[in-house]
């Protein structure tokens, strides 16, 4: 879709337009809710309320509880509450977690090593971590284990329902609770999956990949023993104190209704886009697995040439797409070593061009993008 200027956007795995009618909610709620949710007038029990009507309609569409859920500044601080609760733990401990995690849970290794605990990362050959290797890595120091849900650098989408298995029932023979945490940033409104099902102690979201607003996002935990990140009021049960941004949780509940109205047919579409896209540029290296993988993302590599140029050179054409994951000034750097730990092939990676869909990326975009990425190889090399 043609934004406020010609762009043609391909880059909604890093984030997305808020919808209309996000967008209007937001306005809407930060227009007419004039109370703070914790104040007990009339107004802050109609902005208390609508937290709740909120919390409960998002509980709904992920089948869960909703004293399990507690709103956060997006996906980063969620999976820091989780992976916060190893860093002051009375005793340092084992934890494991793919090495295709987003820097967001990966970057707290350092301090964790600091205070002693030890980590196990693991690869994730040709975009899946094998359950036997999880198997393989628990221990019984091992505390926590963390494997994303879908990747969000080549999509692959992890079998997060086996991998917890086998953790649940190294926990039954040792005896020692091991908590699992998936990050399912970029599954959610996009593919469909149960958390009860997968049987995780929590899961992290981000509004703005499904067309919320930005510094909106969501923990899901049933763990008794989380602790908060921050200390203050009582607000989300005193798991996550501060005043809620009530108008930005309002949008991320209305993104989320319309996610799951067109959840399946949104999915058709784009992967008919996908598999058309996989098929005009079958002349180059396709990093995205072919199966059991999100259709929203869809990584190539165009080698020889860096990455960066090439995405430059489809900016000054008007696409936009990414190099690695746009989560950090080296995220070129990082999305490379997701996909060495992939076994990518060095030469690949480097020249790596991750092209993600959105709800109303149409197929007449998906061939501009085709044919422009096309002829742009063949005059480059
Ligand atoms: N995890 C994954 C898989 C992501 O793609 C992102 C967004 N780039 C995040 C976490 C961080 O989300 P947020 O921007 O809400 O902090």
């Amino acid at each position: 879709m043609a934004y406020m200027t010609d762009i043609l956007y391909f880059d909604n795995a890093a984030t997305t337009a808020m919808s209309k009618q996000a967008l209007e909610t937001y306005v809407s709620v930060a227009t007419n809710y004039m109370g703070n949710p914790s104040a007990l007038h009339k107004e802050g029990l109609k902005a208390k309320a609508l937290l709740q009507e909120k919390r409960e309609s998002i509980a709904q569409h992920l089948g869960v509880q909703a004293s399990t859920l507690t709103f956060t500044s997006g996906a980063t601080e969620a999976n820091a509450l989780v992976l916060n609760n190893l860093i002051w733990a009375p005793q340092s401990g084992h934890a494991v977690l793919s090495n295709i995690e987003h820097p967001s849970m990966k970057e707290h290794a350092r301090i964790l090593r600091q205070l002693g605990w030890s980590l196990t990362f693991l690869n994730a050959p040709h975009g899946f971590v094998n359950p036997e290797d999880v198997q393989a890595a628990l221990t019984e120091k091992t505390r926590f284990v963390g494997c994303m849900l879908v990747n969000n650098v080549v999509g692959s989408i992890q079998n997060v329902g086996t991998l917890v298995s086998l953790v649940r029932e190294y926990q039954k023979k040792s005896n020692r609770k091991i908590h699992f945490h998936t990050d399912a940033v970029q599954a959610l409104g996009k593919i469909p999956f149960s958390l009860t099902e997968l049987g995780v102690d929590s899961a992290s979201f981000s509004a703005h990949k499904f067309k919320g607003p930005q510094g909106v996002g969501l923990l899901y935990n049933i763990d008794p023993a989380l602790q908060p990140l921050s200390r203050g009021g009582n607000q989300e049960n005193g798991m996550r104190p501060g005043t809620e941004n009530l108008a930005g949780i309002a949008a991320m509940g209305t993104a989320l209704d319309e996610a799951f109205a067109h959840l399946e047919e949104n999915s058709q579409r784009v992967e008919k886009i996908n598999h058309f896209l996989r098929s005009e540029l079958s002349c180059l290296p396709i990093l995205s697995p072919s199966e059991h993988a999100s259709p929203y993302i869809l990584t190539i590599s165009v080698k020889p040439l860096p990455s960066e140029v090439f995405t430059r050179m489809l900016y000054d054409r008007g696409f936009c797409v990414s190099s690695g994951s746009a989560c950090s000034n080296n995220a070129k750097q990082k999305g490379e070593s997701v996909l060495t730990s992939m076994l990518v092939r060095s030469d690949e990676a480097k020249s790596s061009v991750r092209l993600s869909f959105g709800y109303d990326t149409t197929f007449a975009e998906a061939e501009s993008l085709a044919s422009t990425i096309k002829t742009l190889y063949r005059e480059l090399t």
